[in-house]
Formats: structure tokens, C-alpha cells, sequence
């Protein structure tokens, strides 16, 4: 099946295209116009089975672990490849189907390209020990794969996520069985189709699409998985932990956030405003990593809030595929309604809304759509500054030095991402190391590279993605001890 030619209609499984056995699909709709894109299957228990058994009977074949490292480096390149040369239409599709803006879309295609690059390169770079053990022999480990990975994406970055976990998966030797979002399936069927035209076996790299509650419970419960890796929110996530108990699956969690930004009297205040700004309006803040409390030192804070406000007003919200638009819709019209939720939330806490959080009419009153929202006047204790709101609303807090700074940021149940902005390199490390967070970025808002760790502290998850650290998270360590006679 050619990719430009992608059908979205059916599960994939074992290289084909499979209906569900029910015959049950449901619409995938356009965020921004409400129009239906695509009719998708709807995975029940019996074709996750299919799926997973089909996985594991590619897996136990070998045929794909025991493919010679180069080869299998060269097809992980290959679709790196073919993902570039398809960039326009992978991110069409990510674009309409998760009311991305066009030009936001090709950038994450970009960034899916590059991961499978890199681990492309890292299948012949996975190497055990020799141990000098007290015996007369030798002792050595090897990095063994694990069999069927069961990797479930959620909606907001469909196919940068699905390339974080397939790519390490599939580097390390294992199967898999992808289950995106029921919001955004399109991408990954895309991929599965991309994948077998640059030569990966079939039953190496199987999506089924459909509902949570149905498919991803009965992938997340199979007992042919020996690992889950997920993506989503806090509370499923939590769940997905007690399903992955039964049988003792491998899990790793990467959940929600509410990232502190920091910002010191000393910093480039204009660099820093209009970086803030990205750093929470991205995807319409639907953003893991969105750094929605900004903590501002009290002797810049109203030239904060005002530089801030006043960009925030500027903010092109509009049609995902005019290439002017910086902020698209937000994904469906019930999370829509749980952000306006959260404003209602924060206009009764006392906060002050100094601008957005209104439903735009004209064009877009067809589509999920929402101002960005600013608040001032708001304190640690306040919902919106305690709960992944996860859209596009922010407040801004006022600090009185370094102490004061690192207790606000960590008076989180969440520790996933932040930013924090000084000229003084002393008192940037001393924050960056005491702030309790996963990753952080030191003036400068982006702390995702696909060479480097990537994952949370506290209720933002456990494990690790991209980087080498990743391939240890699809995979077993093996002790091996031979003797000499
Ligand atoms: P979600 O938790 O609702 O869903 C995530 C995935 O889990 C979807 O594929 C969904 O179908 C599936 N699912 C739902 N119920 C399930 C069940 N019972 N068993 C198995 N699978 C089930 O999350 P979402 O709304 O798609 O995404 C938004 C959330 O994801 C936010 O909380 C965000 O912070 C988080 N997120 C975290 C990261 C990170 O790297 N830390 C990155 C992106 C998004």
C-alpha cells in the first residue's frame, strides 16, 4: 500500500487492513470546521487479540529481532526517508485531524523523521558488559529485547509521540501494537502503511484504532504484553499502572503537567515574554510541557504582565491551514468546554482575567476555538494554578527571591517540565537542580531533544523516553556467566 495513497478505513494488523470483526467504526472529525475526515474502525477485544497474537507470532519468528543490525537500521532509515518525502501529507493529516496549525504540523513531522533517524543509527550501538567477577570465567550482559510492546498515544502530538515509542521499540527488536487517541487515529494508520513500504516485516509494527475504554483496556490487560508504554493523563495513566500489574508488564508513564516558569529581575525580559508566550500557547496549550504558572521576581512583574498581555492579544487564533495562524482549535468541543470550565473556575477564585478566554465567532464558530487567556492576582492554592487545565490559559505570580521561587515551582503534584530565566549562572544551576521536575530549560523555553532524556518527576510518570536512556525501557537486562573449564 502506498502512503500517499493512504486509506484510513480499517485496523492494522500483520501488514493488512482489517475491519473491525463487529463492523463498529466511528467518525474522526476536523476540530476547526466540525466536518467528518474519516470513518475508523473500532477495535473490540477480539482484534486486540488478533493484533497482539499476530505481533507475537511475527515476534517469536524472529523475523524481526533476528534481522542483521544493519538491515534493521536500514529499514528504521528508510521510513525516516519516506516520512521526510511525505512531510506535506503526513502533516495534512495531523494538521486536519488535530486542528494543528499547517505550518506547527510540518515541524512535528520534521521532528517524527529525526527520530527514527536517530534511533535508526542506534540499533548497532546496543552493547552489554564483561564483568570481572570473583570466578574462574567470564560474566557478561546483553541488552535482550522484551517481545510485545503495547504503546498507547494520546491525542495531542499523535505522531511525534507514536515516534518516541515505536522508534525505540522497534530499534531495541521488539513488536508492537499502536493505539492512538480516539481523536487522531489517522497518522498512525499512516505510518503503518509507510512502514511496510520501506520493508519492515508485517506483524512488526500493527495500530488499532478505537475507544480507550474498550481497545486500550483490552491491549493494556493482554497477556501476551510484556510492556505498556503510555501517554495521556494522570488519571488514566493510573489505571493504565494497575492493569499492567496483573502478569507484572513493564510500564512507563509519561502523564500530565502544570511546569513553572521562572523568571528572575535580571533576565532579557523581551527574549523571555515572547518565549513564555510559546511555551504556553503551543497547540492551544495542549501541551504535557506547557509552562502555565509563571512565577515573575516582584521588581519586574507588572513589566511582565503587561509585555505579556499585550503579545497574548496579539496571538493569530484561526484556521489551521492558513499559514499565518498561530494557535488552532482546541480538539473537540467537550475539552473545549472543560477550559471554559477552568475560566468560569478561575473568574470565582478571585483571579483577574486581563484578557481572552472568549468563544471567537465569524469563521471559526463552527470549530473548538478559544482566546488565550491571561490571569493576574492568582496564588499557589488556586485550581488554575494546581490542575492541568490544559489549554490555552495561564496565570502569572508574582516572587521575592530565589527561596521563594523554588517553593512555588515545586508546590506542584506534578513535576514534568520548566523554565527558569537569569543571567546569573550561580543561581541558575542552585534553582535548576532544586526545582523537582524532569527536564528544564535554562533561558529558553524547549527542553525536548530527541538525543536527550525526556519524561517526569512526581505524578508526571515514570521512565524515560528518547535518548539511549529509552532503549533500556523496551528491553531486558541479561546476566550471562561462563566458565572457563
Ligand atoms: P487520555 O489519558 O485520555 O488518553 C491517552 C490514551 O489512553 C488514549 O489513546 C486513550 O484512548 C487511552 N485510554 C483511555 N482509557 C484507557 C484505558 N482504560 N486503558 C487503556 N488505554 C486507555 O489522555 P489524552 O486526553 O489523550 O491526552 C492528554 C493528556 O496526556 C494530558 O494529561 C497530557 O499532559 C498528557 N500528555 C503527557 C505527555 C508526556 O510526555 N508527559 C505528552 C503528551 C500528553
Amino acid at each position: 500500500m502506498v502512503a500517499t495513497e493512504a486509506t484510513f478505513e480499517g485496523l492494522a494488523i500483520g501488514g493488512k487492513r482489517v475491519a473491525a470483526s463487529d463492523g463498529r467504526t466511528a467518525p474522526t472529525t476536523d476540530p476547526a470546521t466540525g466536518e467528518i475526515i474519516a470513518q475508523v474502525a473500532q477495535a473490540n477485544a477480539a482484534d486486540v487479540d488478533l493484533a497482539v497474537k499476530t505481533a507475537h507470532a511475527t515476534y517469536s519468528a524472529g523475523r524481526w529481532h533476528d534481522m542483521h543490525t544493519r538491515e534493521r537500521g536500514q529499514i528504521l532509515q528508510r521510513i525516516a526517508n519516506l516520512i521526510r518525502e511525505r512531510v506535506g501529507f503526513l502533516a495534512q493529516i495531523e494538521s486536519r485531524d488535530g486542528g494543528k496549525p499547517i505550518s506547527a504540523a510540518r515541524g512535528e513531522i520534521g521532528a517524527v523523521a529525526n527520530t527514527f533517524e536517530y534511533y535508526a543509527g542506534a540499533v548497532n550501538k546496543i552493547h552489554g558488559q564483561t564483568i570481572p567477577v570473583n570466578a574462574n570465567g567470564t560474566h557478561m550482559t546483553f541488552r535482550e529485547p522484551l517481545g510485545v510492546c503495547a504503546l498507547i498515544i494520546p491525542w495531542n502530538f499523535p505522531l511525534v509521540i507514536t515516534g518516541w515509542k515505536v522508534a525505540p521499540a522497534l530499534a531495541m527488536g521488539n513488536t508492537v501494537v499502536v493505539k492512538p487517541a480516539s481523536a487522531t487515529p489517522l497518522s498512525a494508520l499512516a505510518l503503518a502503511d509507510l512502514a511496510i513500504e520501506a520493508g519492515l516485516p508485517e506483524g512488526v509494527l500493527n495500530v488499532i484504532t478505537g475507544s480507550g475504554s474498550v481497545a486500550g483496556n483490552a491491549l493494556a490487560l493482554h497477556p501476551l504484553v510484556r510492556k505498556i508504554s503510555f501517554t495521556g493523563s494522570t488519571e488514566v495513566g493510573t489505571g493504565v499502572m494497575k492493569q499492567a500489574a496483573d502478569g507484572i508488564k513493564r510500564v512507563s508513564l509519561e502523564l500530565g503537567g502544570k511546569s513553572a516558569n521562572i523568571v528572575f529581575a535580571d533576565a532579557r525580559i523581551d527574549q523571555c515574554v515572547e518565549s513564555s508566550l510559546w511555551a504556553v500557547y503551543d497547540n492551544a496549550g495542549q501541551d504535557c510541557c506547557s509552562r502555565s504558572r509563571i512565577l515573575v521576581e516582584r521588581p519586574i512583574y507588572d513589566e511582565f504582565v503587561e509585555k505579556f498581555v499585550n503579545r497574548t492579544k496579539t496571538m493569530k487564533v484561526g484556521l489551521p491551514t492558513s499559514e499565518s495562524t498561530e494557535m488552532g482549535p482546541l480538539i473537540t468541543a467537550s475539552h473545549r468546554e472543560s477550559v471554559v470550565n477552568y475560566i468560569h473556575i478561575g473568574d470565582e477564585e478571585g483571579a483577574k482575567r486581563l484578557c481572552g478566554g472568549e468563544i471567537p465567532n465569524g469563521d471559526l464558530a463552527k470549530g473548538n476555538f478559544l482566546t488565550p487567556a491571561v490571569y493576574s492576582n492568582v496564588t499557589s492554592n488556586m485550581r488554575i494554578m494546581q490542575e492541568e487545565v490544559f489549554g490555552p490559559v495561564v496565570g502569572i505570580m508574582p516572587f521575592d527571591g530565589e527561596a521563594e521561587a523554588i517553593r512555588f515551582a515545586n508546590d506542584s503534584p506534578y513535576g514534568l517540565s520548566g523554565s527558569l530565566w537569569t543571567r546569573d549562572i550561580g543561581r541558575a544551576l542552585r534553582v535548576a537542580r532544586a526545582v523537582e521536575t524532569g527536564m528544564l530549560s535554562i533561558n529558553s523555553s524547549s527542553s525536548v531533544h530527541i538525543e536527550a532524556p525526556f519524561g517526569g518527576m512526581k505524578q508526571s510518570g515514570i521512565g524515560r523516553e528518547q535518548g539511549m536512556v529509552a532503549l533500556e525501557h523496551y528491553s531486558e537486562l541479561k546476566s550471562v556467566f561462563i566458565a572457563n573449564d
